[in-house]
């Protein structure tokens, strides 16, 4: 029975947006985020003995987890990627203020999770007006990383001036740290490239790419397990694991099985593989699982923001 739903929407939504096609990409990036955080959310800062304790390997929306969530709830990762892509596209591109207002509402209405260094942003915004916080070490936790994906769709095809800028603009309202620019700049050049070429050897390159840049981030040699929310750790994890796999479930069973940080590494392996395999790699029982306001909202956003995209040209 969950097997014929699971085929049904899945081939019902390849089929909608036409298999391996941009737009199937987008949604498949866009939906793949949110399964990722609401199934990792459920093992987050638990160890890889623990999960297998608890859940043997854990593949199946459950809910549950620190935050007592409901069966395939997400979390902060998800909806503060949707306050996003919505000041995104009310503001026709990234303007910081409207960002830090649509986060700071986001924040009003009492989010299930938020993290630290989120919280710390969106206050000084609203005792300042400033949209940029200090830099500092505290911008080096992954908050503006998970958020990223609106910026990859609403500007692919822009230059890397423009995109460098929208992504330290939204960012910097929460995280001002270099490490975290460059590792988030990074993941929005993954799930571009993702989009437009789909071919994991180029994926691998922007992640050489990253490691020469600093060499903290290198990630091949030993395996991570229980990454904490520090962006180096974070990614290093969610390259293992899109590297270590070759297909959406594959990937994001594996790095959500690591524990730690598992929302946050869900989903942004999810954006990445999900934009890689599209949306119909996702398995449908992790799809329907999905709050429907959750899922109708990332899908009508991931062609909005792709219409409006330099790429696109309001064509596609
Ligand atoms: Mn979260």
């Amino acid at each position: 029975m969950i097997q014929v739903t699971d085929i049904a929407l899945t081939s019902f939504l390849a089929q909608g947006y036409g298999e391996n096609s941009l737009k199937s990409r987008a949604a498949g990036a866009y939906l793949g985020l949110a399964v990722g955080d609401a199934l990792g959310a459920t093992v987050e800062f638990l160890t890889p003995g623990e999960i297998r304790e608890r859940y043997g390997e854990h593949r199946d929306m459950c809910g549950g987890g620190w935050l007592r969530l409901r069966k395939g709830q997400v979390t902060d990762d998800t909806e503060m990627s949707l306050a996003l892509g919505r000041s995104i596209l009310d503001a026709g591109g990234v303007d910081p203020e409207t960002v830090a207002e649509a986060f700071s509402v986001w924040m009003r209405n009492k989010p299930v999770d938020i993290g630290h260094t989120v919280r710390r942003g969106i206050v000084h915004y609203r005792q300042t007006g400033e949209t940029q916080v200090p830099e500092d070490d505290y911008g080096a936790g992954n908050g503006a990383c998970m958020r990223c994906l609106p910026v990859a769709l609403a500007y692919l095809g822009a230059d890397e001036i423009a995109v460098t800028r929208a992504s330290q603009l939204q960012s910097h309202i929460t995280h001002n740290n270099a490490l975290a620019d460059l590792g988030t700049l990074t993941v929005i050049r993954m799930v571009q490239s993702a989009l437009l070429i789909g071919e994991r050897k180029e994926l691998k390159h922007l992640t050489d790419d990253l490691v020469a840049a600093d060499g903290k981030y290198a990630y091949e040699n030993k395996r991570m397990d229980s990454p904490s929310g520090y962006i180096v750790d974070t990614l290093r994890v969610v390259f293992q694991s899109l590297f270590a796999t070759g297909d959406f479930e594959s990937a994001l069973v594996d790095v959500v099985n690591r524990g730690g940080d598992a929302d946050s590494t869900g989903a942004i392996l999810g954006m990445i593989a999900g934009a890689l395999y599209g949306v119909g790699s996702i398995p449908g029982r992790w799809i329907s699982a999905l709050d429907e306001d959750i899922t109708n909202a990332a899908l009508e956003q991931a062609q909005s923001l792709l219409h409006l995209s330099p790429f696109c040209r309001g064509i596609c």
